[in-house]
């Protein structure tokens, strides 16, 4: 059974992160970086380095300025990475990992593959939602109040969206990006995530994301997504992979009501299984004194696989509720807010290093944890 302890008790972070360093993983990382051999300056050694980015996630900096003070301060900090890298050093190194993000992401691929293979119900359940990251810039259209109209905009790859109210904050516009993230229902670990500007829909990003959580090597068996999601094309999309969608209904003219579900004088008839192969549900009469006393629907956006109905569609939609609990994770323990970099290059490193450290954190528990007998 999985142990949820493995993956939330908090710890020191500084003595961890020699520990994230020495991993088999990010030392591959590391070994690869240093393949590249790149000649100039000064060099401080990569581990230094990439333990200085471990650094920035695990301690919440929102800047590379204020990491390379924390690092030079901080003695036992120092000891882990092995150096204290000046922060113009930390700036080149992040130009360098955004024109080598194949490496990044084959790191991300280690680390999440050993997850997989001590939590084997990683990945199983899956729940896909999108966030706000509102950008470190301004995009109004006036430069002030009833003045002139702004003509440069510092972070041009932002753009305006619109977000939902979260407990006393309204909901409404903001300009910046959206983190689109699929989450474990089971574990709440990230499986995948993208950044892209504020202004495109969630739900184009909903299957793409899902491909990615199945190249990363995961079968997902189910998707839980919010109604923003709901559409006939995502409902075969994701039957198509062979995962099961778990997607709230919009309140709109063709939306699912109580006469989808088969009825006769007896009443209303009940959910009797689905034929996954076949993609079909089997309806009952009550009483069974109807003839014949069952019937096979075919399976579509108002008639899933997973009725609504069921318990089983309540306990995985519910399941949902671990994408909105990672998503204040990723931002208020591993610094994902506030953005502090402009361009969506920079924003898209910012939010892999912030993953990498929370999945690499994740997997350093797992394996601190006595193996179950
Ligand atoms: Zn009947």
């Amino acid at each position: 059974m999985f142990d949820r302890r493995a993956v939330f008790t908090p710890s020191s972070r500084a003595s961890n992160l020699s520990d994230l360093l020495d991993s088999t993983e990010i030392a591959g990382l590391i070994r690869d970086l240093e393949a590249l051999r790149w000649t100039g300056r000064r060099g401080y050694p990569v581990r230094a380095l990439v333990g200085a980015c471990l650094a920035k996630a695990l301690y919440a900096i929102p800047t590379w300025t204020r990491t390379a003070a924390l690092v030079a301060e901080h003695a036992s900090l120092r000891e882990a990475c092995g150096a204290a890298p000046s922060v113009y050093a930390l700036y080149r190194f992040a130009a360098k990992l955004r024109s080598r993000k194949p490496l990044l992401d084959a790191c991300l691929d280690s680390v999440a593959a050993s997850l997989r293979a001590n939590l084997p119900d990683y990945g199983r359940d899956v729940a896909i939602d999108a966030s706000d990251m509102p950008a470190y810039a301004n995009g109004q259209r006036f430069v002030s109040k009833g003045g002139r109209e702004r003509e440069r905009f510092s972070d041009p790859d932002a753009s305006w969206g619109h977000r939902s109210a979260i407990s006393t904050r309204r909901g409404g516009g903001f300009y910046g990006y959206k983190l689109h993230a699929a989450i474990c229902a089971r574990t709440g670990l990230p499986l995948a995530v993208r950044v892209e500007s504020a202004n495109h829909h969630e739900a184009l990003f909903a299957l793409p994301l899902l491909d990615a959580v199945r190249g990363r090597g995961f079968t997902p068996e189910t998707c839980a997504m919010d109604k923003g999601y709901d559409s006939r094309a995502m409902h075969d999309g994701c039957e198509a992979r062979d995962c099961r969608p778990v997607i709230a209904q919009i309140r709109a003219r063709n939306a699912r009501t109580p006469d989808d579900v088969p009825a006769c004088e007896h009443g209303r008839w009940t959910f009797a299984g689905a034929d996954v192969t076949r993609k079909r549900t089997k309806w009952r009469c009550p009483s069974g004194e109807c003839e014949p006393k069952s019937i096979w629907l075919k399976a579509d956006r108002r008639n899933p696989l997973i009725p609504p109905e069921t318990k089983r569609w309540r306990k995985l939609y519910r399941g949902r509720a671990a994408v909105e609990r990672e998503f204040g994770r990723l931002k208020h323990e591993y610094g994902l807010a506030p953005l502090r970099v402009r361009g969506l290059e920079r924003a898209v490193l910012h939010a892999d290093l912030c993953i990498l450290a929370r999945l690499s954190t994740a997997l350093a528990r797992t394996r601190a944890m006595p193996l179950p007998a």
